[in-house]
């Protein structure tokens, strides 16, 4: 690939030009109402400027900490100019994959890997918090094999069950699509208490209508669309995925598409960037070991 790959990549402009904009951005996503001592919850504090990275530290306790402890930007090393850049980009319709952001924010493949799969960690843990609620429609679906041309397997097909809340128009609105991942394979499906699983964890059944569509053919057709539509945007911007990291890429699929539902509004961009950097300061990174150590239900098809 030409050393100039990914400039045609022009996410919105950026209105953060030094590692002190990004600092005080995140400053200011961490205490918008002002400094909160996490060991004691005082609220006085002296901030310690002479450190490359500001320490604030309590007036009662003297407990010091950064507006970095607690969020996906903890211990670092990767400025934060490039981190502001690679959530810009991570907001593009299609993502984008590791190997094209280590070339656009130049730093190494395994660097950029790791920075995708921390913000998607937090978006991931932030989407869990969100239950559905209110007109509920839950299919059981099959991710990765094309309906129209039932006849050839497709060796990554896997059971789903993917659940949403609609707009008026019925149109999916927040999504959640689930792996069964001991469902492979074509014409594999997930059963009742698949179903039933999936509505406990997801939905908040005390203020939803839920209705069920438990049959391939009879399916609630515009939330199988957008299982359709993971699928093929996954499949152009990583090429085969194994199921390991699978659902951490659905995730990111349905947390970006909601992001952009409410970012499509005129001048909803910046707001679309705040609130992914909201998610992004409210949740620890994951630590690395914990991420390489998720079982992978099928061998890695290719790297992402
Ligand atoms: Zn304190």
């Amino acid at each position: 690939m030409e050393a100039n790959a990914g400039t045609d990549l022009q996410p919105f402009s950026s209105r953060y030009h030094s590692e002190q904009d990004c600092m005080e951005a995140l400053i200011e996503m961490k205490w918008p109402n002002g400094f909160v001592c996490p060991r004691c919850a005082h609220t006085r504090c002296s901030r310690l400027t002479s450190r490359h990275i500001p320490l604030f530290e309590c007036g009662k306790c003297k407990h010091q900490t950064s507006a970095l402890v607690g969020t996906i930007f903890e211990g670092t090393k990767v400025p934060l100019l490039k981190w502001f850049e690679a959530l810009d980009l991570f907001l593009l319709p299609g993502g984008i994959s590791a190997m094209r952001l280590s070339k656009v924010i130049q730093v190494t493949y395994k660097t950029a890997w790791l920075m995708l799969h921390k913000i998607r960690h937090a978006a991931l843990e932030f989407d869990a918090r969100e239950l559905l609620c209110g007109d509920v429609k839950v299919n059981s679906d099959q991710y990765g094999r094309n309906p129209s041309r039932c006849q050839l397997s497709h060796p990554y097909a896997s059971a789903v069950v993917a659940g949403c809340t609609v707009t008026e128009s019925g149109e999916p609105e927040q999504v959640k699509i689930r792996l069964v991942p001991h469902k492979r394979g074509n014409e594999k499906r997930a059963n009742r208490h698949d179903l039933t699983a999936f509505i406990n964890g997801h939905v908040d059944v005390r203020t939803s209508v839920v209705q069920l569509f438990p049959q391939a053919f009879r399916l609630y057709m515009p939330l199988r669309r957008v299982v359709r539509e993971a699928w093929e945007s996954l499949k152009s911007t990583y090429g085969a995925l194994g199921l390991k990291h699978l659902q951490a890429y659905l995730n990111e699929y349905t947390g970006r598409r909601r992001l952009r539902l409410q970012g499509e509004l005129p001048g909803a961009e910046e707001t679309m960037r705040q609130k992914l950097l909201c998610m992004c300061v409210a949740i620890p990174a994951i630590p690395y070991r914990r991420l390489i150590a998720r079982q992978p239900n099928q061998p890695l098809a290719a790297a992402a």
